[in-house]
């Protein structure tokens, strides 16, 4: 007889990654979608793989399926580059030459403004003009600059499939055609050749699922990457970057996929989706078929479940907020009270400990001394730092003060 142990730490990560195994399971059954082959080389990409990945903002990686597939980055590229250039010339710099706007056309639309200046950087336009900004003299050092940052974001040394970088490059006449318009304006620092040389390239870079879910990781956790430790990028860049995956991140379906996925996500042609879970997790999946949106049906299909049972969505929220007073103890002799808080003390955390002094001051009139003790809060965010500060300040010098105490408050 076998007898088979885990030990704890594998039968829990077990639940997680049995989740995510039933979610790849169920989308292999799903028959719908192309394999893109207007870069002729990607048509060759197998139409059965099914890959998912998941890496919490505490490191932890749980993989399903082909995970470990390779493919090329293609459009995901975009927001990682846009996070590492955003970090270097700040919002306003980057702004005055690619916009904020969703653009609802397709990614290779000719979606310029009246300046010339792309709709955003998620599109191709907006794309080649973020990698035109990367720092270095040459299309050759501008590109080693993009993929050190791609592969800090992934936690390893990525590298270019040839054959698709060579294939694109021969067909991708178009995205010359919108660097030259966006050369015409004056508004690509870069030749035309020179600007898309390093977008073909950055498109070309390949990766797993499981990549993706770092580097998703990595902006959900405010530009550090989880597994390695290492700041990528600041919090600011990793924000607006999530912020523009939300509203541009899936082409002209980013409307929709606002409603019912709920979470910043990037799509690729190559099969590749990013999605991130701003404080919690960075996701990656990969199944070549794409829908008529250039999206990758099965991807689509998982993202979709994975909000639904992980309760993914933003903008979903629980229904009453969690209360930060642990107790309430009033000593009737000294006419002291004192107020017990624990947890996180954020806007409306805080807005209910206020409501609780007014009404401890009101009901119990003789109470001298009100104290409000921190000990056991984990996180005050600055609104509420101040809030209370601005309460404690108030009743200085009265006869009714409120004090606190804790560590280092
Ligand atoms: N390299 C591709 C192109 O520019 C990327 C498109 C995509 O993934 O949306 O056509």
């Amino acid at each position: 007889m076998t007898v088979r142990t885990m030990s704890s730490a594998q039968v829990g990560a077990a639940s997680v990654r049995d989740g995510l195994g039933r979610v790849v399971e169920t989308a292999r059954t799903i028959d719908e979608g192309h394999v893109a082959d207007y870069i002729p080389e990607l048509s060759h990409a197998d139409p059965d793989l099914v890959g998912m990945s998941l890496v919490s903002v505490l490191g932890h990686r749980y993989d399903a399926g082909d995970a470990e597939a390779r493919f090329t980055i293609q459009s995901i590229s975009k927001p990682f580059v846009y996070a590492l250039v955003h970090a270097r010339l700040g919002r306003e710099a980057l702004h005055r030459r690619v916009g904020f706007e969703p653009s609802g056309e397709p990614f290779n639309a000719i979606s310029l403004d009246d300046a010339g200046r792309p709709a955003n950087p998620m599109i191709n336009a907006g794309a080649i003009m973020v990698s035109a900004l990367v720092d270095g003299a040459t299309p050759a050092s501008r590109f080693d600059v993009v993929l050190d940052g791609l592969s800090r974001f992934a936690g390893r040394a990525l590298s270019v499939d040839e054959a698709v970088h060579a294939s694109e490059a021969d067909t991708g006449h178009r995205n010359r055609a919108l660097a030259s318009l966006m050369r015409s304006t004056g508004l690509l620092p870069r030749e035309v050749d020179d600007a898309t040389d390093v977008y073909f390239r950055q498109c070309a870079v390949e990766v797993t699922a499981g990549d993706l879910a770092v580097m998703g990781a990595t902006l959900a956790n405010d530009g550090v990457n989880p597994i390695t430790g290492e700041r990528v990028t600041d919090p600011e860049s990793a924000q607006d970057t999530l912020s523009l995956m939300g509203s541009c991140g899936m082409y002209d379906r980013s409307g929709e996929w606002g409603v019912t996925v709920g979470f910043p996500a990037k799509s690729g042609v190559g099969g590749g989706i990013v999605a991130v879970k701003p404080g919690q997790f960075g996701v990656g999946t990969f199944a070549p078929p794409l829908d008529a949106a250039g999206n990758s049906a099965r991807g689509v299909a998982m993202l979709r479940r994975l909000s639904e049972e992980y309760g993914g969505h933003l903008l979903a929220h629980p229904s009453a907020p969690a209360s930060p007073i642990a107790d309430v103890v009033e000593d009737a002799g000294t006419d002291a009270v004192l107020l017990r808080l624990r947890g996180e003390l954020d806007f409306v955390a805080v807005e209910q400990v206020l409501h609780e002094i007014d009404r401890i001051e009101a009901t119990a009139s003789g109470v001298a001394v009100l104290t409000v003790d921190l000990t056991d809060v984990t996180r005050i965010t600055g609104v509420a730092r101040q809030l209370l500060g601005e309460a404690v300040d108030r009743t200085r010098g009265s006869a009714r003060q409120i004090l606190t105490i804790g560590p280092d408050r």
